[in-house]
């Protein structure tokens, strides 16, 4: 997948996704992701940095754990929005950075929740302290579960 919203918005570089992932990602960066930049800045987004796709990993790249969603090209990690105007908007400054760059980088996060299974950001954990990781995965006996973090 190397775009989004009809190809107006990169992906760069090129993300390996699983298909049900393509029309969630798109469906995320056209229906929150452009509005919020949109709304925050005045400014529609360009291009999102893929910091991570398809990998034959375990979860967090620990040895002898579980095996990641990015393993099953059922996860993507988002660390940086470029926008139209040149603005930089990156996880890792942007988090804890001035309010307009707060205020965009949560409501992206949030709006994901509600098109992901999971949405794990800043507050989860260091290990995405500088990326949103966003995938398809089933959670919980009945597979309904979202988390969302
Ligand atoms: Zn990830």
């Amino acid at each position: 997948m190397s775009g989004a919203d009809g190809g107006r918005v990169v992906l760069r570089p090129a993300a390996t996704l699983r298909c049900p992932m393509i029309p969630a990602v798109d469906h995320w960066v056209k229906s929150v992701v452009e509005p919020a930049a949109r709304y925050h800045f005045g400014a529609g987004v360009s291009e999102l940095t893929v910091a991570a796709s398809y990998g034959c990993r375990p979860i967090n790249h620990v040895r002898g754990a579980k095996l990641s969603e990015h393993g099953h090209a059922n996860a993507i990690d988002i660390s940086r929005f470029s926008l139209a105007d040149g603005r930089v908007v990156a996880v890792k400054d942007g988090w804890w950075g001035d309010a307009r760059e707060r205020a965009f980088l949560r409501a992206v996060h949030r709006g994901a929740c509600d098109t992901f299974t999971t949405v794990l950001g800043p507050l989860y954990d260091r290990n995405h302290r500088d990326h949103f990781h966003l995938d398809l995965a089933h959670h919980g006996r009945s597979g309904t579960n979202r988390v969302c973090r």
